[in-house]
Order: C-alpha cells, then structure tokens, then sequence
C-alpha cells in the first residue's frame, strides 16, 4: 500500500489522522469549536497582543491532555511583527513546556529568530520533536539545530526559484524533512511533486519517509 501524503501543518481541513496535522489557534482555543481526530493548538506570535494570554495558556495546557491535540503550535517567534519580543518569548517558552510536561511535539514558526531559539532550546533542553515549520534558517543555523530533536518542514516557497526553502531543503536530511500546505490553497500532493524533484528522490521514497517519520513521532 502506498502512504498517504503526509501534511504535518495545515490550516485547511485534515479529516484523517493519517493524513496530518491539521493547526488551530488561540481563537478556536477559546471557542468552543468540535477537533479532528488529530490537531495542533497554539498561540501563533501574531495573535498574542488580541488574546487573553493569562486565560488561553492554562485552556491550552489542559487541553493538551487530549490524546487527539498531538501537537502544540503553531507558537514560536517573529521579528518581523511589532508585538513586544519579550512577550512573545514568555508566550513561546510556557509553550515549550507544556509541550514538553505532555509529551507533545511543537511546531515552529520562527522569523529572523533562530539565534534566540537556540539559546531557548539550550536553556529548556527539551526532550520532545520541535518541527520548524516554513523553515527559513540557512545551512549554518540548520547544523546547530540539528543537534536537538528538530524537523524542518517546506512548503509552496519550493515553488519559487529564489525562496529560503529552495536553498535549503537539499541540506535537510531526509529522516528530518517534513512537508506542508500551511495557509496555502493548494495541494500536498503538487507540494510533494516539486520537493522530490529538488531532492532527487522518488515520489514514492519521499512518501515512505515523511510517512515513517510521522508514524515514528505522532501517531
Ligand atoms: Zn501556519
């Protein structure tokens, strides 16, 4: 049997928990919203200075006992948004360790602040998967953060010849490498067609991969 392709983060509708993870925010957090078999909740750095922080963070921790919630995030850090960083860092740290109290994966969004992520994974060493999501960090900072439990996921940017994802998917070992729709309204399938090309890989081996990995770490 072939695998499925594997979508680990995505905000359009994933029904089947063999399918991916499908991600949802603080909004849907205090709502009272029915989940998939399979999701990911978290605080996403943009949507930190319109939500009740002190009320979403211990919603999400209980939360997190669900054996559906497979995932916290997406949460991480982002430079290039006007929230104050040390706001965010406390939000993306309390995360961290909810993930890492739960046994629970995270996924990463991290823009211009991989260096402050670093110094976070050194002090908290947790032991659980960190999957950077999008991931626009070059080669050097990939060799340091390769030292933890990571994954590094790419998306449509494949589809642009010059993009941060382009240069690096061929440094991201394969048993590290996970790939995703995001916001993006089309296919994992054409996504997965364009990453094997760039890697040189069958379609078929890149899907038993990503399929192993996300066995071996989700479900
Ligand atoms: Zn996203």
């Amino acid at each position: 049997m072939k695998p499925a392709y594997i979508d680990i983060h995505s905000h359009q509708k994933i029904s089947h928990p063999h399918q991916g993870i499908q991600s949802f925010n603080a909004q849907d957090l205090l709502s009272d919203i029915e989940f998939p078999e399979v999701f990911s909740l978290g605080l996403h750095p943009w949507n930190i200075s319109n939500t009740d922080i002190k009320k979403a963070l211990p919603i999400l921790d209980s939360l997190s006992d669900n054996p559906q919630l497979v995932a916290i995030g997406e949460c991480g850090l982002d430079r290039a948004v006007s929230t104050n960083f040390e706001t965010q860092k406390e939000v993306f740290i309390s995360q961290l360790r909810i993930a890492n109290n739960r046994n629970k994966a995270i996924i990463v969004h991290c823009v211009r602040a991989f260096s402050d992520i670093l110094s976070i994974l050194k002090e908290e060493k947790p032991s659980i998967p960190i999957i950077f999501h999008a991931y626009s960090g070059n080669a050097d900072i990939l060799q340091k953060l390769i030292k933890y439990n990571t994954y590094f996921s790419c998306g449509h940017d494949l589809f642009d010849e010059r993009s941060k994802a382009n240069r690096i998917i061929n440094h991201i070992p394969l048993n590290r490498l996970f790939l995703e729709t995001d916001d993006w309204n089309g296919s994992i399938e054409d996504i997965y067609d364009i990453a094997s090309k760039k890697i040189g890989k069958s379609l078929l081996e890149l899907r038993h991969q990503i399929y192993y990995t996300y066995k071996s770490l989700i479900l």
